[in-house]
C-alpha cells in the first residue's frame, strides 16, 4: 500500500458526516479518519492486526461518501480495501472463498444454472409456503437474509435470450459494446432489455458479447485482486475483438470497475478499456432532445437515489436527474442525503445484518419524506436492498431502474 496516501489525511474531520457508519455510531474506529489512522498505525507496526481492529474495517461499506467529501484526496474506503486485498494475497483464499470466487463468478454458465433451484423454489410455491410458515427462522441468520434479498427471478438471463447483435433503430449512428452485469442479467434483465432498447432507438448498433464474463467486483470485495485481474483481461481481449465507440454498462458497480481495469493493469489494452467505458446516463445525456421528443406523459411523483458505485466512485449526479427531469408529467422530488449509501455495499447486507438495517432505514425515511411513488436507481446491489426495504415499510413505492422509466414513458 502506498504509504503517501495514509499520511495524506490532515485529521480535520469532514468526512465524519458523510459517513453512513460513523453516523450510526459515533465511533472514530468506525470513521473513515479512524480507518486511515488504524490502517497507518498497523503499517507502521504501532498495532497488531487484532480481530477487534479487524472487525473495525470490516464494517466499512467501500461507499467511497468518504471520498467526495475529503478535500485532501484521501480515500478511506479504497485504502481499507486495498488493505483488505493485501491480506488476503498474503493469507490465501477460504474454501468458499475459492469456490464462489474462482469456480462460480467467473463463469457465466455455471452462475445461471446455480439459478434453476431458486427459481423451482419460486415456481413451485415452496417459497411462499416456506415464508408463510417462517420456516427459514430455524436456519442461520444468513440463509433467511439472503432468502429475504431474493426477488422474483425472470426465467431466463438476459445473456441466454439476447441476440449478439441489436441493429440500430433508423440511421446508424454509432456502435456500442454492452456489458450485462451478472445480477442485472441473472435478475433485472428487464431493466437491462430497456436499456438496450433505448441505446438501439437512438441509433446504435448494441453488441453483447456473449463469452463476456463478470467485472471482477466480487473478487475486489472478497479481497482476491488476482481473479479480478483475470476478470479483467478476459472482458479487456473480449471487447477488444470489436470496434465499438463506448461499452456501456447499466450497472453502477460494474461501471465502476470496469473504470478502474487501466489502473489494476498497466497495459495500453486495459486503459483503451476502460477509457471507453460509460453508465448509461452518460451516454443517454448526449441525446437530451432526441429522447424528449420520443418520451410520453407519466403523470406520477419520482426521486431518485445515487448508488455509491455511480455518483461517488464515478462522479456521475446530474445525468440521471436530468434524464428524469425530461419525462413529461413527472414530477421530481430530490431525496434528502440522495446519495447516503443504502447499506447494500455487496454482501454487506448479510454480512453486517444490523448495521445495513439502520443505514436502510435512514435511506426509507428519506423516501418516505419525499413523498415519491415511484423510486429511481441505477444498481443491481440497491435494487435489491431498496426492493425488500420497500417491500417490508413503503409498499406504495414502486422501484424502476433509470432505464425501465425511460422506456416505460417511450412506450406510453
Ligand atoms: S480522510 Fe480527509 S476529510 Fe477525513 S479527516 Fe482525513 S483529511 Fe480530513
Ligand atoms: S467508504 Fe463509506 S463506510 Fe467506509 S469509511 Fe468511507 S464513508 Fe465510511
Amino acid at each position: 500500500m502506498d504509504y503517501v496516501k495514509l499520511i495524506n489525511c490532515m485529521r480535520c474531520g469532514m468526512c465524519l458526516p458523510a459517513c453512513p457508519t460513523y453516523k450510526e455510531t459515533f465511533l472514530e474506529t468506525a470513521s473513515p479518519r479512524g480507518r486511515v489512522a488504524l490502517i497507518r498505525k498497523l503499517q507502521e507496526g504501532e498495532l497488531d492486526q487484532s480481530e477487534r481492529l479487524l472487525e473495525f474495517l470490516s464494517l466499512c461499506l467501500d461507499c467511497q461518501a468518504c471520498a467526495s467529501a475529503c478535500p485532501c484526496g484521501v480515500n478511506a474506503g479504497e485504502l481499507v480495501a486495498e488493505f483488505t486485498c493485501e491480506k488476503k494475497s498474503a493469507d490465501g483464499l477460504g474454501f468458499m472463498e475459492d469456490l464462489i470466487l474462482r469456480k462460480l463468478v467467473p463463469h457465466p454458465d455455471r452462475l445461471e444454472t446455480s439459478m434453476v433451484p431458486m427459481r423451482l423454489y419460486q415456481n413451485s410455491g415452496l417459497q411462499k409456503l416456506v415464508r408463510t410458515l417462517g420456516v427459514l427462522k430455524m436456519f442461520p441468520k444468513p440463509l433467511e437474509r439472503m432468502e429475504g434479498l431474493l426477488p422474483s427471478l425472470p426465467s431466463r438471463s438476459l445473456r441466454q435470450e439476447i441476440s449478439e447483435v441489436t441493429p440500430a433503430v433508423g440511421t446508424e449512428r454509432g456502435t456500442v459494446g454492452f456489458f450485462l452485469g451478472c445480477v442485472m442479467s441473472l435478475i433485472f434483465s428487464d431493466a437491462s432489455r430497456a436499456t438496450i432498447k433505448l441505446l438501439s432507438v437512438l441509433g446504435y448498433k448494441v453488441i453483447t458479447p456473449r463469452n463476456q464474463v463478470c467485472c471482477g467486483a466480487p473478487n475486489m470485495l472478497g479481497g482476491d485482486l488476482e481473479g479480478l485481474k483475470e476478470a479483467a483481461r478476459t472482458n479487456i481481449d473480449i471487447f477488444g475483438g470489436y470496434m465499438v465507440d463506448f461499452i456501456v454498462t447499466d450497472c453502477g458497480g460494474c461501471g465502476a470497475e470496469l473504470k478502474k481495469y487501466g489502473h489494476h493493469i498497466e497495459e495500453e489494452a486495459a486503459s483503451e478499456f476502460s477509457t471507453k467505458v460509460r453508465d448509461i446516463s452518460q451516454v443517454l445525456a448526449l441525446h437530451i432532445e432526441e429522447l424528449q421528443a420520443k418520451l410520453k406523459p407519466l403523470h406520477q411523483k419520482v426521486t431518485y437515489h445515487d448508488p455509491c458505485h455511480i455518483a461517488h466512485c464515478q462522479g456521475i449526479r446530474k445525468e440521471p436527474r436530468d434524464l428524469l427531469k425530461l419525462v413529461p408529467g413527472l414530477e421530481y422530488k430530490e431525496l434528502d442525503t440522495a446519495d447516503a449509501c443504502c447499506g447494500s455495499a455487496g454482501t454487506y447486507n448479510i454480512a453486517k445484518p444490523e448495521m445495513s438495517d439502520k443505514i436502510l432505514h435512514r435511506k426509507l425515511d428519506t423516501v418516505r419524506a419525499s413523498g415519491a411513488e415511484i423510486l429511481v436507481t441505477s444498481n443491481p446491489g440497491c435494487l435489491l436492498q431498496l426492493k425488500k426495504g420497500l417491500a417490508d415499510q413503503l409498499p406504495h413505492v414502486k422501484l424502476m431502474h433509470l432505464t425501465e422509466i425511460l422506456a416505460q414513458s417511450m412506450e406510453n
